[in-house]
């Protein structure tokens, strides 16, 4: 038996689900996956339709009637018996995303971990959906505010992140009181009907409603517009590129819904005279061959002091030489395919407008053949010295290629090249010195959603609110108090006593 059978995957799925229900459309195409790692084919979905979809929406909205009176600590029951089936089946889900997405399997085993993370986070949130209580200016008045569910919540997600993503919403959403409708990326849509496999053992053991986890497989041009203009789905939340983020933003404002846009990342690291380059190296590296640079964290600019700039390109060029690419299930290999061929055929382009704009390719940019890397995914990550204004430079391309970037005089310089970009996920710097690390962080500093010091751009913690800032879309998902997104804020107001006094003073007498 292969290993995804564990997980439900059949030969031929069905990609419209309210949960234990499968919807059996069959005349909307069907989607056929192979495997980034080694080309070949692995199963195949039918896309749902717009009936499937319509008949989605009215379970979810039945759902969202009998959940939202569930008390929201007994909906974190349900949450941690999620992240137990998880646990269970995390060597599973860990392979399954690794062989579908191409990530190594410790990212992927990752990805898992992070969803039951997240399962645990949620789990505690749901007895600290807290609001404030204020002081009333009039006399025998209270004042309160209080959260309330909001409804169904729409998650798309992009094909870099499976399945974690889809729990940092889900799971937050499902505490608050809502009902989740997942689109993911149909680049990956095998992990997520796992998921929806995973998740439909609790439902079937705790008798709870379709509707209450809805997944719908189809395409971004029929289905996921119908999300994106759908009344009926308060929330959005959108993981994806920038120009489908821009996108949805528009369509979901025109109707006043709200939106988590989580988009792309143009990462940069600051290295300093003073950095500790022996840890500085390998989280460069990491940042930048991690997930073959598909992470919307990778790290995309290195920004180096000229007096250490030559150091830190040869230290680079070394630890580029030792990389072992080739199937991400082998553990010895550093870097795995990129998601497809088209995928190859950007950085091949990125690199030809770099040169064209000046820039030199100083090691790397080769796709590889032969024994191995059949999928025709493989490449070999490049450092490519360039300057940070040229065109290509701005943009995110989705791959591992790092940008060696020259700045002269004090930090202030780099800080200016760092942020001069659209994008403002995530950032770095590299120094021993404290003056330059608080500047950083300071209001002078990085324009990030996502500021680090001495650490990389990439590997985020569940615990702290993800997202960034500028054309990533401003959205934020996960720890903090990101769940309150995912809620309704209501300002109560009460009158206890036998008068009527108006705010500010006001008099009104009949
Ligand atoms: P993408 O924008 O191509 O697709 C994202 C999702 O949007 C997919 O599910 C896709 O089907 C859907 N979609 C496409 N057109 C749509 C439409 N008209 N209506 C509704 N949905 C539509 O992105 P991708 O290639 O899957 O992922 C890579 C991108 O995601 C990168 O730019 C990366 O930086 C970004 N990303 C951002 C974060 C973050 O947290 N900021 C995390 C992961 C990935």
């Amino acid at each position: 038996m292969d290993f995804w059978e564990k997980l439900g995957i059949r030969e031929k799925n069905f990609g419209a689900s309210t949960g234990l229900k499968w919807f059996e459309t069959k005349n909307e195409g069907e989607l056929k996956i192979y495997s980034p790692t080694n080309g070949k084919y692995i199963a195949s979905v039918y896309q749902a339709s717009e009936e499937d979809y319509e008949k989605i929406l009215n379970e979810s909205g039945k759902a969202f009637k009998e959940w939202r009176k569930i008390p929201a600590p007994k909906r974190g029951e349900i949450v941690r018996q999620i992240g137990l089936k998880l646990r269970e089946y995390k060597p599973y889900l860990g392979k399954l995303v690794s062989y579908e997405m191409g990530k190594s399997l410790q990212e992927g085993l990752g990805e898992v971990q992070e969803m039951i993370d997240i399962c645990d986070f949620s789990l505690g949130q749901s007895r600290q959906l807290y609001g404030f209580t204020m002081a009333s200016e009039r006399a025998s008045h209270r004042m309160y505010d209080q959260y309330h569910p909001l409804g169904v919540v729409g998650v798309i997600t992009a094909f870099n992140f499976p399945v974690a993503v889809y729990a940092w919403n889900a799971m937050l959403a499902t505490v608050c009181g809502d009902v989740n409708l997942w689109k993911p990326s149909s680049k990956v849509p095998l992990s997520a009907i796992a998921v929806q496999n995973i998740i439909g053992e609790v439902i079937k053991e705790n008798n709870l409603p379709e509707g209450l986890f809805s997944l719908v497989i189809g395409k971004g041009s029929t289905i996921g517009e119908k999300l994106l203009n759908d009344k009926r789905i308060p929330l959005i939340s959108l993981t994806g590129s920038t120009p489908v983020g821009r996108h949805a933003g528009e369509a979901i404002a025109k109707r006043f819904g709200r939106a988590i846009l989580e988009l792309g990342g143009n990462n940069g690291i600051i290295i300093t005279p003073d950095a500790d380059l022996k840890t500085a190296i390998p989280a460069i590296v990491f940042g930048a061959v991690g997930t073959a640079g598909q992470r919307c964290t990778t790290t995309r600019r290195l920004i180096i002091h000229e007096s250490v700039y030559e150091k830190v390109k040869d230290s680079l060029i070394k630890a580029y030489k030792s990389l072992k690419i080739g199937d991400p299930l082998d553990e010895k290999n550093h870097v795995g395919p990129l998601i497809d061929k088209s995928a190859v055929k950007l950085f091949i382009s990125a690199l030809e407008r770099v040169k064209e704009e000046g820039g030199k390719v100083t090691f790397g940019g080769e796709v590889l053949s032969g024994k191995g890397y059949e999928s025709g995914c493989y490449i070999v990550p490049a450092l490519v010295e360039a300057e940070n204004h040229y065109k290509i430079v701005q943009e995110e391309t989705f791959a591992p290629i790092l940008y060696l970037i020259k700045y002269s005089g004090n930090v202030s310089n780099a800080i200016e090249l760092h942020n001069d970009v659209v994008q403002g996920l995530s950032s770095a710097i590299y120094t021993n010195n404290l003056r330059e690390a608080e500047q950083f962080l300071s209001i002078e500093g990085s324009d990030c959603g996502i500021a680090n010091v001495n650490i990389g751009t990439s590997g985020a913690e569940i615990g702290g609110a993800f997202g960034g800032e500028k054309e990533t879309g401003g959205g934020r998902e996960s720890g903090s108090d990101s769940w309150k997104a995912y809620m309704r804020r209501q300002t109560n107001t009460i009158n206890y006593g036998t008068a009527l006094p108006l705010a500010q003073g006001i008099k009104f007498e009949i």
